[in-house]
């Protein structure tokens, strides 16, 4: 069987080496034709205009490292062999701490030595179907690859499946990234990241990231709301510097004795939950995937996980029925319909959620909180709050944040959050009968605006 696999990126490596290790000749595609830097530690510097978000920092998630574990084992193999650390994690999880830039440059290396695939530095421009069932792709200068499965991994701009992507389920994510890379010094010790895989303080109205990541490198990241105008200088040098010594969890990572700025500020707007159906008439033997289906809010850090996921799923669904595209679409589609679209929900559901609070702290209104119990469902955002009151929240939310349980895992805690609530706990506050709370990791927002001014009347 002859595979034409559009991109490649996470999901287009993925699922090339999947499919060309079960004897299919396999061809990607890739419209960079920037070649893989000869070194890992280059990959930073690799232009990959195809990916906008390929220097933003990246959290691997636990459900990444048991894709791979369990379909790639090589990958991860080839991920240690350059350096990059694991990472233990309570409930006998595990991940990394590794760049983007990394990750694609060990699976563009797998992809470029794998017999059975070919890799081409040319675009397509259209997938070509006849009588229902793909014939292959053309290229942008006309020419055709003949193809029994196209697989599109074009990634969140891909264009290739949207004459058959019928319903679009689109929100605004409601963040925009603001970033920037450092460089431990020699000798300088990492600190400890408080979520294990990162570091985070999800502040009044605005959150601080730290992404350790391979190479003794690690980003600091701020997240804010993208009609916050008083936190926009964020992405001004100076200002950024400043919010990064005035947060107590960032100040830590770069304070000067310990590292230096490794690359310029980047900033990433327009994020957006989108899911997209494939209509039933889409020619068979065509699959989408990943981001060019669906995307979450980076926030989460669940893309790359659910793109490898997601390729693994449809190399599953080839090798259980090899000759019948039809059993393909059935099988992969349920997993679409079923585990894909959960994550989206949730994903959805908790960035309007934050949204609605984050925008009431922005106008200057506290968010109430406790008291008894609302009857309903608990809203996701208020049990991942109750992870910081309650070790059995925080169990089911790290499993649920690293995509180890199906999507509506977290109904498993909602017993203890309305407990909680009836004790009187409000997001925000410690355990009823906790310790008291220790100094706050960040500032609330207005306290950050506020020490932030002076480097604001810098010039930039
Ligand atoms: C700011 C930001 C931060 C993120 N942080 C995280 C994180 O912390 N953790 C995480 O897991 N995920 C994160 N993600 C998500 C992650 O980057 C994506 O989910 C992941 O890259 C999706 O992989 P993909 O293969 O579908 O698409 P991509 O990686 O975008 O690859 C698509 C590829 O297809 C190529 N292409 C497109 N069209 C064509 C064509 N017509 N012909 C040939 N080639 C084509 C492109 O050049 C590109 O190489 C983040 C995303 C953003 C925006």
């Amino acid at each position: 069987m002859r595979v034409v696999v559009a991109g490649g990126g996470v999901a287009g490596c993925a699922a090339a080496l999947a499919l060309a290790r079960q004897g299919h000749p396999v061809a990607v595609l890739e419209r960079d034709a920037t070649p893989r830097p000869a070194a890992v530690v280059e990959a930073e510097n690799w232009a990959r205009r195809g990916v906008a978000q390929f220097h933003q920092p990246h959290a691997v998630l636990a459900r990444l490292y048991a894709e791979l574990a369990a379909g790639l084992p090589d990958v991860l193999d080839a991920l240690a062999a350059q350096g990059v650390p694991e990472v233990p994690l309570p409930e006998g999880l595990r991940s990394l701490w590794c760049r983007r830039s990394t990750l694609e440059w060990v699976l563009r290396a797998a992809v470029e030595t794998e017999p059975g695939i070919s890799l081409v530095p040319e675009s397509v421009a259209a997938v070509e179907a006849d009588g229902g069932t793909v014939r292959g792709v053309r290229l942008l200068d006309g020419a055709t690859l003949p193809a029994d499965l196209v697989v599109d991994a074009g990634g969140r701009r891909g264009r290739l499946s949207r004459p058959w992507l019928a319903e679009t389920l689109s929100s605004p994510a409601d963040e925009v990234y603001v970033s920037r890379r450092y460089r431990l010094l020699p000798g300088a010790r990492t600190p400890a990241a408080n979520r294990g895989v990162i570091s985070v303080a999800e502040a009044d109205g605005y959150a601080a990231l730290v992404f350790p990541h391979d190479g003794r490198t690690f980003s600091v990241c701020f997240t804010r709301l993208p009609d916050d105008d008083e936190l926009t200088s964020l992405q001004r040098t100076a200002v950024f510097e400043a919010a990064a010594r005035l947060v107590p969890l960032t100040a830590e990572w770069v304070a000067p004795e310990r590292s230096v700025p490794a690359s310029p500020v980047t900033v990433m707007g327009g994020l957006r939950n989108t899911f997209r159906q494939l209509d039933p008439a889409a020619p068979l033997g065509l699959h989408p995937l990943a981001d060019a289906v669906c995307t979450t809010n980076p926030h989460f850090g669940r893309g790359t996980a659910l793109a490898v996921a997601h390729a693994l799923r449809l190399a599953e669904a080839v090798a259980g029925d090899p000759g019948d595209p039809r059993a393909w679409r059935e099988r992969e589609g349920s997993w679409v319909a079923g585990e894909l679209r959960g994550w989206f929900d949730d994903s959805r559901e908790i960035d309007a959620d934050r949204a609605r609070v984050w925008r009431a702290v922005r106008d200057g209104q506290r968010p109430g909180g406790g008291g008894s119990p609302a009857p309903g469902p608990v809203p996701r955002l208020l049990v991942l709050a109750a992870a910081g009151a309650d070790p059995e929240v925080a169990r089911v939310v790290l499993r649920h944040m690293h995509l180890v349980d199906p999507p509506d895992g977290l109904s498993a805690a909602h017993a203890r959050v309305g407990a909680l609530l009836a004790r009187g706990w409000a997001p925000g506050r410690p355990a009823p009968d906790g310790p008291p709370p220790g100094l706050p990791l960040a500032p609330p927002r207005d306290e950050l605006v506020a020490g932030l001014a002076a480097a604001s009347e810098l010039p930039a």
